[in-house]
């Protein structure tokens, strides 16, 4: 098995220019001691997605940030897939919102595919991807389980938050508070995997 590497106590760029994901990642990442530096204000471009699997677009990403800022670089690529629709939208997630990003048509679109007798299940998958200036790069991937509601639910969150329910809880993530979502959603079961190679916790 190749040789993990750990990630010394410094600046880490969050390689993504999604405001939801900027502050999940951020709160993930400050117990650790890291300096924080978003992709936006280094003025890195927003590389295209050219991976067919969300590990691929989450490697792309985060080495792309990492050469053009010179520093260690962590990114997320994450999206619903729904069982009755083959996976979709997947990595196509945030493209099913358009470049508006509206993401009530795209949970619109969602719900009209899956019809009224379709199965509802869907979980969410979260690559994490942290990646050196020289290359080298370490990937992980977190999951959670749970059906799709209509009609959305909830104003918390972002993207397709309102309309899922995860397994045996109450309230869509779109309901719950940010600390309840952020304790067990996907990017953080994925945040886990990565935490022996983050510096100790100051
Ligand atoms: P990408 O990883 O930049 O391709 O975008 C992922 C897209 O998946 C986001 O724009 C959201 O639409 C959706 N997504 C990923 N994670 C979440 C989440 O935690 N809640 C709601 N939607 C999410």
């Amino acid at each position: 098995m190749p040789m993990r590497r750990r990630l010394d106590p410094g600046d880490l760029v969050l390689a993504t220019h999604n405001p939801g994901k900027v502050v999940e990642l951020q709160a993930l990442v400050a117990p650790h001691g890291l300096g924080v530096v978003s992709a936006a204000s280094l003025g890195l471009p927003e590389p295209e997605e050219t991976g067919d699997t969300f590990i691929a677009n989450a490697e792309l990403k985060a080495l792309g940030a990492a050469r053009g800022a010179g520093l260690p670089a962590l990114a997320d690529d994450s999206g619903l897939c729904v069982d009755a629709l083959g996976g979709a939208p997947g990595i196509y997630s945030a493209r099913w919102a358009g470049p508006d990003k509206d993401f009530d048509e795209a949970m619109a679109r969602v719900h009209e595919m899956i019809g009224a007798d379709g199965p509802r299940t869907a979980h969410f998958i979260c690559a994490l991807s942290l990646a050196w200036p020289d290359g080298h790069v370490e990937t992980v991937e977190g999951r959670v389980d749970g059906a799709i509601v209509w009609p959305p639910r909830g104003s918390n969150g972002f993207g397709y938050d309102p309309m899922f329910l995860m397994n045996n809880r109450t309230q869509t993530f779109g309901e719950m508070s940010r600390a309840e979502k952020e304790a067990e959603n996907h990017r953080a079961r994925a945040f886990r995997l990565l935490l022996p190679l983050l510096p100790d916790r100051a």
